[in-house]
């Protein structure tokens, strides 16, 4: 894995710098007309970045989404919003729109692209939307067909129209600026969450079998083995100032699942929303500003969490935890930051393809057992206590689509590469985009423009657990591999442009 704790100076647009006295009168020429900041004549494009972000709090009484139960919302602790940042190099605008929920749906995220179509400020297809993954957000899944045509209920097309309002605002506060990016590696609050445990009875599955690892076993018990894969301890993050050096906005990324630690019927952004509130005080950001945008993303946290499952609970207040991890992690980018370069300017890129998956069907056994299951299921003889859940899901996938096509998105920002994939994804797979990855730096930013469950890799599916079960999973065994191919090939084609 690539480790970058100071991005270097990109070598192949230095060449620009050569132009410094275009500089000024490029400038102001941006800040009279903002929509073309290619200034003909003028030999240096100038850099530009902007951000915002809108608020998306649902109303309270509805259904709470992230786990087994579903409280009604009954409290806000904080806001949930749509977090933006837009980029503008001259010629091309990108734009980030990251959301504080659990997942949003690909038709969600496609009825706000129609309206930032329609706004023309930037092409819907360069920007990135993506939910944070907070457990203490309602649903935006809620699914809805009139004749057959989705129709998006409230919270939805709230959600659609703030995405798109979110990102016109960052685009309208585009300013000259300066960019920098670097990571730090904080292991302390990542953990693989699938183990190899030495106890039967930990390993049933709903489908009468057994596997061979458990996804959240027992804490401090003596039949813990090991974890079934790694974890990536890398926190990227990209900053942009103003060209006089005031911070204008930071997105981080790290692969964690979310903290939590929220009492029953909250709503709160969890770690994300604390983190991003945290980050521009931690950076010189002053009381008196608001106008600073903190971002944080999902990293490939699929098969991560803040556990550590060699140690007994400990009995944490609510909110505590993720006070803590949002502190660190906060603490430890504002100390990166300070050695991180911030280039007058950078080269963007971005490419997306769709991807058509097959989905997993169940097999004619599997539709035996569920179908030899009398009653409620889990109170037949050794069924297990998910038996009817997965029963009802299994059934209905058999009955579901055959194929689903995703959206594939990777942005070139400079040598830093930036992919977007629209499932919870594991820790190895972000690792080996890092690795293979043609950019110096490379993050991946998972239930990006879509949400279509967990993305085992097909080693992990071997291993059965959780995230591997039909009805949890979905998609062809080999998607994981598909989708970064694509990914790759897609970054590779900017790189070269
Ligand atoms: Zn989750």
């Amino acid at each position: 894995m690539k480790r970058h704790c100071v991005s270097m100076p990109s070598s192949g647009h230095d060449v620009c710098r050569l132009f410094k006295p275009g500089l000024v009168l490029a400038v102001l020429l941006c800040f009279i007309c903002r929509t073309g900041n290619q200034v003909e004549g003028a030999e240096k494009p100038v850099f530009l970045a902007g951000a915002a972000k809108v608020e998306i709090t649902p109303p309270l009484g509805l259904e709470i989404v992230g786990n087994w139960n579903r409280p009604l919302a009954s409290n806000i602790h904080d806001d949930l919003h749509v977090r933006c940042l837009a980029l503008n190099d001259g010629t091309t605008t990108i734009v980030f729109a990251i959301c504080d929920n659990v997942g949003i749906p690909r038709d969600v995220f496609d009825a706000a692209r129609k309206r930032i179509d329609a706004n023309a400020a930037v092409p819907s297809a360069n920007v990135l939307m993506s939910a944070t993954h907070t457990h203490s957000a309602v649903s935006a899944r809620n699914e809805r067909k009139v004749d057959g045509v989705l129709v998006l209920d409230n919270y939805q097309t709230l959600l659609a129209q703030r995405i798109a309002d979110g990102v016109a605002k960052a685009v309208a506060n585009l300013q000259p600026a300066k960019i920098g990016w670097g990571s730090v590696q904080e292991a302390s609050e990542v953990h693989n969450r699938r183990w190899y445990v030495d106890d039967e009875k930990l390993l049933t599955n709903p489908f009468g079998g057994v596997d061979k690892v458990r996804m959240n076993p027992p804490r401090g018990s003596d039949k813990l083995i090991e974890p079934a894969g790694p974890i990536d301890p890398e926190v990227s993050f990209l900053s942009v100032q103003s060209v006089d050096g005031k911070p204008i906005a930071l997105l981080a990324n790290y692969s964690l699942h979310y903290v939590g630690g929220v009492p029953s019927g909250d709503i709160s952004a969890d770690y994300f929303g604390a983190f991003s509130e945290k980050i521009g005080q931690q950076i010189g950001v002053t009381d008196d500003d608001d106008s600073f945008v903190g971002i944080m993303t999902n990293g490939t946290s699929g098969d991560i969490n803040n556990i550590a499952f060699r140690e007994k609970s400990a009995k944490h207040e609510p909110y505590q935890r993720i006070n803590e991890v949002s502190d660190l992690i906060a603490k430890r980018v504002a100390a990166a930051y300070t050695e991180i370069e911030h280039r007058d300017w950078v080269s963007l890129s971005a490419a997306s393809q769709e991807l058509e998956l097959k989905m997993r069907k169940p097999d004619p056994e599997m539709l035996r057992y569920f179908a030899s299951l009398q009653g409620d299921g889990q109170s037949n003889a050794g069924a297990h206590r998910l038996a009817a859940i997965y029963g009802e899901r299994v059934n209905k996938i058999a009955e579901g689509p055959e194929t689903s096509s995703i959206l594939l998105q990777a942005f070139r920002i400079g040598d830093l590469g930036v992919l977007a994939i629209p499932f919870e994804v594991f820790a190895e797979t972000g690792l080996d985009l890092k690795k293979r990855s043609p950019t110096a730096d490379t993050f991946t930013i998972e239930l990006a423009n879509g949400s279509y469950g967990y993305l085992p890799t097909p080693a992990q599916h071997e291993l059965g657990g959780y995230e591997t079960w039909l009805g949890t999973n979905r998609v062809q065994i080999d998607a994981s591999e598909r989708i970064s191919d694509v990914l790759l090939s897609l970054l590779n084609q900017l790189s070269q442009k």
